[in-house]
């Protein structure tokens, strides 16, 4: 399958998504030529925020695979994927990422895509969400141990 027809199948799967109750969002995990996992939007049902197509199928692609690296991979998205998505895919390392609606037609069905996006290029004191480094002593203990620790898996 190209591109297109994998584009195809995201999109089918978000519309059949809404259809089941879920956000009209699919995404796919596809490495080589094989399709790995299909994940759509499940915030809604599941009462999960983070449920996002991209991440249930970065989620499952890592369990089918037994890893925590998708490189590799490229992430089939019916939608742009929004800042949290297109996170766990450099989290996952993933290879490539493509999309066939982009944040502006989510914007109109009232998603907060194209908003979040632009809250990183606001001042943080505009946030809709406060926000605050605090510092602290003990603050960076975690990553001397982190650095310490000889057995560490490191990603
Ligand atoms: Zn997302």
């Amino acid at each position: 399958m190209d591109d297109k027809a994998w584009l195809e199948r995201a999109v089918a799967a978000a519309a059949q998504n809404v259809l089941d109750g879920g956000g009209p969002f699919g995404a796919l995990v596809v490495k080589g030529d094989e399709l790995i996992s299909v994940g759509v939007n499940r915030v809604t049902p599941t009462l999960d925020p983070t449920a996002h197509a991209e991440v249930v199928a970065i989620r499952d692609a890592c369990q089918k695979l037994q890893t925590f690296k998708l490189d590799g991979c490229l992430l089939v998205a019916s939608c742009e994927p929004c800042p949290l998505c297109l996170s766990a895919a450099l989290w996952a390392r993933m290879d490539r990422v493509i999309f066939a609606a982009d944040r502006h037609d989510a914007a109109e069905a009232g998603f907060d895509d194209r908003a979040f996006y632009e809250v990183f290029t606001t001042p943080v004191e505009q946030w809709p969400v406060q926000v605050q480094h605090l510092g602290g002593p003990g603050a960076t203990l975690p990553f001397q141990h982190w650095n310490d620790k000889a057995d560490k898996v490191e990603y």
